[in-house]
C-alpha cells in the first residue's frame, strides 16, 4: 500500500474523534480531523457569552468513577467543585432531584427513611412487576406510582416522544434513587465542570493537530479518503452506509438560549419542568455550573424535537426495532477494512463523556496492540 499523507483522517471533533487523534499523534501517527460544524468540540463545544460559558448543545457536567478517566482530563483543565443538583418544577411545586429523602419529605411530609419506605414499598408491590420490560414498568417497580407519575411520565414522554411503555427500560436506571437526604444526582467518585469550559479540554488535546471545520465528509469522501490510510468516522452509522438497511431513529432538539438583565434567573443551573403543559425538558442557567458573578445571566430553554435528516442527531433511540436495525449496520462496519468506527452515533449507544473517553482509548489500544 502507498503512504498516504495522514495516517487518520477522523471525522468528528467531538470527545471520541479528539481523544483518537491526541493518542495516535502521541504515538507518531499524522492526523487529520475534520468536523462539518463551525467548531471543533461536538456536543461539548461552549460558546463564551457575557463572560458566561455556554453549553451550545445542552448542559454537561463530568462524572465518573474511573479514576483512569479522571487523571486523563484532569491533564487538560482544572475542574471546579460543581455538583449537580437539579429541581424538578412538577403540578406548580418544586421538588429536588434524583429520587432522595428530600424529594420524598417534599412529596408526602415522610421524615425518616423508614416512613418513606413503607410508601414506597407499597406502591412498589401494587404496580411494579418482577421483570421490567419497559421503561413505564421499570420506574414502577423501582418507585412507585406517585414519583412515576410526579417525575417520570410527563418528563420522559415529551423527552423521547414516545410512550414510556414504548421505550428500553435502561433509561430511567441512569437517575440515582437513595434513602439519604443526599441530591447529588450521580453516584460517581468525581465529578466537576472544567474551569474555562469544555473548550479548553478539546484545545487540549488538539494541540498541535490539523484540524478542518465546515467539511463534511459525504460532501468530500473520495478526496477525502484519497488522503489518508484509515479513516475514523464518528457520525451517524446509518448514514455512513446510505441508510441501506433502514433509518435508525434519533432525538433531536432545539436549544432557546436568551439573555436576561439580571444576575440570578433561577438560582440552580438545572431546572427540570415535569408537566406535559411545557414544551420544554429543562432551564439551564450556565452561570451557575461556574458559580458566575457575572451582572447578567443566560439560560437556555431545551425543546425535544423529532428528527429528520435535517436536523442534529442528539439521542440514539434504543428500542428493539432500532437494535435490529443497528445491528445490521455494526456486523456491516465490522467488515468495512480500514474504516474504524466510534462515538455516540456510530457506535449507537446511550454514552456519557467519560465513556466516550474510555471508548476511544480502548480503540486505540486494541488498534496500537495489533499493528505497533
Ligand atoms: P459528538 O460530540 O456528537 O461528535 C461527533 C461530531 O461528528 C460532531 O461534531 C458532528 O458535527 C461530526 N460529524 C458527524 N457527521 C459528520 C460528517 N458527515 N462530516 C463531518 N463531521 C461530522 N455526557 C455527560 O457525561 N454528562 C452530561 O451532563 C451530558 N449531558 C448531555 C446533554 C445533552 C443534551 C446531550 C445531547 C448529551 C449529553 N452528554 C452528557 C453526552 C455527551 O454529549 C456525549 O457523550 C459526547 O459528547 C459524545 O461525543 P462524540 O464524539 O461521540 O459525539
Ligand atoms: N427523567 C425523568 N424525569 C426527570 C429527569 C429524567 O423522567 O426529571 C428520565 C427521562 O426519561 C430521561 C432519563 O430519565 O430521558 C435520563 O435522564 P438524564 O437526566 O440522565 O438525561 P440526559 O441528561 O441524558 O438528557
Amino acid at each position: 500500500m502507498v503512504d498516504k499523507k495522514y495516517d487518520y483522517l477522523i471525522v468528528g471533533a467531538g470527545l471520541f474523534g479528539s481523544v483518537f487523534a491526541h493518542e495516535m499523534t502521541k504515538r507518531n501517527k499524522k492526523c487529520l480531523v475534520i468536523d462539518k460544524r463551525s467548531h471543533l468540540g461536538g456536543n461539548v463545544y461552549c460558546e463564551e457569552k457575557e463572560g458566561i460559558n455556554v453549553h451550545k448543545y445542552g448542559a454537561h457536567i463530568f462524572h465518573t468513577n474511573d479514576k483512569k478517566i479522571w487523571d486523563y482530563v484532569n491533564q487538560f483543565a482544572t475542574f471546579n467543585n460543581y455538583i449537580n443538583s437539579p429541581l424538578s418544577l412538577s403540578k406548580g411545586k418544586l421538588y429536588n432531584l434524583p429520587f432522595n429523602m428530600n424529594t420524598f419529605y417534599q412529596l408526602w411530609g415522610t421524615k425518616t427513611p423508614h416512613e418513606a419506605k413503607q410508601i414506597i414499598d407499597e406502591q412498589v408491590a401494587k404496580y411494579g412487576v418482577e421483570s421490567p420490560s419497559n421503561l413505564e414498568e421499570q420506574a414502577l417497580s423501582l418507585a412507585g406510582k406517585d414519583i412515576y407519575e410526579t417525575f417520570i411520565k410527563e418528563y420522559t414522554e415529551k423527552q423521547w416522544g414516545k410512550k414510556a411503555t414504548e421505550l428500553p427500560a435502561f433509561i430511567i436506571k441512569r437517575l440515582p434513587f437513595r434513602y439519604t437526604y443526599n441530591n447529588n444526582y450521580f453516584n460517581d467518585r468525581y465529578q466537576g465542570i472544567p474551569m474555562g469550559g469544555y473548550n479548553v479540554i478539546i484545545n487540549g488535546l488538539l494541540k498541535g493537530i490539523e484540524t478542518k471545520t465546515d467539511v463534511d465528509f459525504f460532501a468530500h469522501k473520495e478526496h477525502l479518503e484519497s488522503l489518508a490510510n484509515k479513516v475514523v468516522y464518528t457520525g451517524k452509522i446509518d448514514e455512513f452506509f446510505d441508510y441501506k438497511y433502514g433509518q435508525l431513529e434519533y432525538r433531536s432538539l432545539r436549544f432557546e438560549h436568551e439573555l436576561h438583565n439580571i444576575e440570578n434567573y433561577q438560582g440552580n443551573a438545572v431546572v427540570n419542568y415535569n408537566d406535559a403543559a411545557y414544551s420544554f425538558t429543562r432551564i439551564i442557567e450556565h452561570k451557575h455550573f461556574e458559580f458566575g458573578k457575572q451582572s447578567n445571566t443566560i439560560v437556555t430553554r431545551e425543546y425535544p424535537e423529532n428528527w429528520n435528516r435535517g436536523k442534529e442527531a442528539y439521542y440514539p433511540i434504543n428500542n428493539d426495532s432500532n437494535q435490529k436495525i443497528f445491528k445490521k449496520y455494526k456486523e456491516e462496519s465490522l467488515k468495512s477494512e480500514n474504516i474504524i468506527f466510534g462515538g455516540r452515533l456510530a457506535e449507537y449507544r446511550y454514552y456519557d463523556m467519560h465513556q466516550i473517553i474510555a471508548s476511544s482509548l480502548a480503540k486505540v489500544e486494541e488498534i496500537s496492540k495489533s499493528e505497533p
